[in-house]
């Protein structure tokens, strides 16, 4: 099953996606993910990606649908969910197209619908484990042992340059402006299923797995 997650930053996308990763053997593709490893490599893309995130802004279209056509050509285990991408309509149909020419489609795009205000507490709040990427939060996921990643047992935590709040206003702008005009492109093609993303972690997986088919 391919499937998208949407919502602005913070809905809980990257949390969602790895949860059905795990337990059902599809493969996350996050461009955001993706672009901070390009950008931790210092190379001139690299110091590009970092300056457009720092500053909330998009990367070019092209770059962005070369990067995700390699992954799903790698491997795309029963599944993918993208993460992160498509962000404007113009990306959603150079996704069609290229899903196309890979004889593959999207079966279901979940819009995660939240609270801004909400969000921005959210987003500031969080941090990752450096070793193997699991997510954290200050106030609502910490650790189960202080400062020991519960998945790997490293103690090495990492928070976004772009989680600042200037930033991630104009994040959410930058959603509101460009990505919510997929929203009915999806509608109209009957794939788009809205679900609640103010919900706990456990009922959004609920949520999302009910909507799947896969509980
Ligand atoms: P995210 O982790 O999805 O919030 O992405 C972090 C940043 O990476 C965004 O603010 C953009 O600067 C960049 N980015 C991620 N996905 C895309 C995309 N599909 N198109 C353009 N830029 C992207």
């Amino acid at each position: 099953m391919n499937i998208v997650f949407l919502g602005p930053p913070g809905a809980g996308k990257g949390t969602q996606a790895k949860r059905l990763e795990t337990k059902h053997n599809m493969v996350q593709f996050s461009t955001g993910e993706m672009l901070r490893r390009v950008a931790a490599t210092g190379s001139e893309l690299g110091q590009e990606a970092k300056r457009v995130m720092d500053a909330g802004q998009l990367m070019p279209d092209a770059l962005m649908i070369r990067l995700i056509s390699e992954r799903i050509d790698r491997d795309c285990g029963d599944g993918f969910i993208l993460d992160g991408f498509p962000r404007t309509v113009r990306q959603a149909e150079c996704l069609d197209q290229m899903l196309a020419e890979k004889g593959l489609k999207l079966d279901v795009v979940i819009e995660m619908k939240v609270d801004e205000e909400a969000l921005i507490a959210r987003i500031t709040g969080r941090f990752s484990c450096s070793g193997c990427g699991a997510g954290y939060h200050d106030e609502f996921q910490r650790p189960k042992v202080a400062d020991v990643c519960d998945a790997c047992g490293g103690s090495e935590f990492v928070r976004r340059a772009d989680d600042k709040e200037e930033t991630v206003r104009a994040r959410m702008e930058a959603y509101k402006r460009q990505t919510m005009p997929i929203l009915p492109y999806y509608g109209d093609k009957g794939v788009l299923r809205t679900i609640d993303g103010m919900a706990s972690i456990e009922e959004i997986a609920g949520q999302i797995e009910a909507t799947l088919g896969v509980a």
